[in-house]
């Protein structure tokens, strides 16, 4: 059979693969785009809401954020908001909650007041609360509390996201304009080939011709950008997140202070969107030898991509090395184990709410993704945050950590802006900025 030709082909359904399909549907004059996802169903992995936190992380309550990264990350998520306002089914996606990130003790409390003094100004509604006020919106998280307590938040923001909706809503979007979306699932993308000029991409059903290609696959994106010859300075750690039910004590999201020795998000209680009446605690960050959760099979593509050489040896050094951060790794880990692992995680979930009890925990089975972190072997460091290779040749590998989902749009303006220079096709600009960044 002759081989499909595309102006694009997406590889991976997920957030990002789907934004970027949409903005291309949408905002370029491409005629033919193909979205490649070897799942029976969109973003059926990290990014449906099961799997990730379901934050519209804004960088008011995410104390791991610098000023700039929390201004980046505000203005990502501006454009998930204005895109979702301009739908009927906005509700299905797009949550607001009361969100607040709590400080437990003096040295917290004073920490977080400075903290408000430098962010405040560049988010109206950030509120700064002390324990009458938390216990206006959140009384669990006051009630039988000696320490001092403080909060910093806001209500009545849009605070949470359905990120599996969202994705399945870029792919309604993106088949709704005129131009020739294919969207093929249960197709697995084995190898890229690269003919000068154009790729060449085998799958399980079909071979596909793309003049450019975009990997947003997760893990699996630096795994085909090293079988290609590029991104050999990289490795991927691949951090799990695992969750803990309790029925609906918190109304709103409660996020706690960053320990600053750790390069892991602390954890957080969250009203679920999927299950409703069910508050989740987490997520955990248990370093996992695979690059999907529950995938065994993913084990030998994460020893491909984990070679202990001298870089990723310092980086681990580097991490292990840390008390905090050999602590952390420790009590990860046993937060896994049977019996023990509820028993552990409450004292953790109780610096959110004193009061929780042992038998109001549960740990969520089969809940929680797995966040591809980078480290760069040459400079011996770890990676937060999205990373991107671009050879400068039409073909474009993403991997996508937390905040991934909140900047799935920033990310996918970044790929078109490199799609449209490669294929000198036009880019609705104005448009664009009128809808998303307006
Ligand atoms: C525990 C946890 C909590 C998180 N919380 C948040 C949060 O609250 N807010 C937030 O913004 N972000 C959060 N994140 C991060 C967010 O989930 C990710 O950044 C985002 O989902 C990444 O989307 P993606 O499309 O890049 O990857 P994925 O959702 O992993 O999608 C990649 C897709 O590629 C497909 N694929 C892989 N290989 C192939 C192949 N060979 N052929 C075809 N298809 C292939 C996969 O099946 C998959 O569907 C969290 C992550 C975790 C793990």
């Amino acid at each position: 059979m002759e081989a499909k030709q595309h102006d694009v082909v997406i590889i991976g359904g997920g957030i990002s693969g789907t934004a970027l399909l949409y903005l291309l549907a949408r905002y370029t004059d491409l005629k033919s785009i193909a979205l490649v996802e070897k799942c029976n169903g969109i973003a059926a992995l990290n990014s449906h809401g099961r799997n990730n936190s379901q934050t519209l992380h804004c960088g008011d309550i995410e104390t791991n954020y610098s000023l700039e990264k929390a201004l980046s990350v505000q203005a990502s998520a501006a454009m998930v908001v204005n895109y979702a306002k301009q739908l009927p089914s906005c509700e299905h996606i797009l949550y607001k909650y009361s969100k607040m990130v709590l400080a437990v003790g003096e040295q917290e409390c004073d920490a977080l007041e400075k903290r408000f003094q430098e962010f405040s100004p560049h988010y109206p509604a950030m509120r700064l609360w002390d324990a009458d006020g938390i216990s206006r919106i959140e009384p669990n998280v006051v009630w039988g509390r000696n320490e001092r307590i403080a909060a910093v938040g806001a209500t009545g923001e849009y605070s949470a996201v359905n990120f599996q909706a969202l994705a399945d809503s870029f792919v309604t979007q993106a088949k709704s304009t005129d131009k020739n979306i294919e969207v093929l699932l249960a197709t697995k993308v084995k190898k890229i080939t690269d003919l000068d000029g154009r790729f060449e991409l085998e799958t399980n059903r079909h071979t596909l011709n793309a003049k450019t290609v975009v990997v947003s696959a997760g893990g699996h994106s630096l795994l085909f950008a090293q079988r290609m010859g590029y991104g050999k300075q990289f490795a991927c750690l691949p951090m799990a997140g695992s969750f803990y039910f309790t029925p609906d004590i918190l109304r709103g999201k409660v996020y706690t202070i960053q320990n600053d020795k750790l390069p892991f998000a602390a954890i957080h209680g969250d009203p679920d969107l999927l299950l409703g009446g069910k508050t989740r605690f987490g997520p955990t960050a248990l370093m996992l030898p695979m690059l999907e959760r529950h995938n065994w099979k993913t084990i030998p593509d994460f020893l491909r991509l984990f070679s202990l050489d001298a870089g990723v040896m310092k980086v681990m050094w580097d991490l292990f090395k840390v008390s905090d951060i050999r602590n952390y790794m420790l009590k990860n880990i046993l937060f896994e184990v049977p019996y023990l692992r509820q028993r552990l995680f409450l004292k953790d979930a109780r610096k959110i709410v004193p009061s929780l009890q042992l038998q109001d925990l549960t740990f969520a089975k089969r809940v929680g993704g797995v966040r591809p972190v980078m480290i760069d072997k040459e400079n011996r460091k770890l990676l937060m945050g999205e990373a991107k290779i671009n050879p400068g040749n039409g073909i474009i590998f993403n991997m996508t950590p937390s905040p991934g989902a909140t900047s799935c749009l920033q990310n996918a303006e970044q790929d078109l802006r490199i799609l449209v220079n490669q294929l000198g096709c036009d880019f609705a600009e104005s448009k664009f900025t009128k809808e998303l960044k307006g």
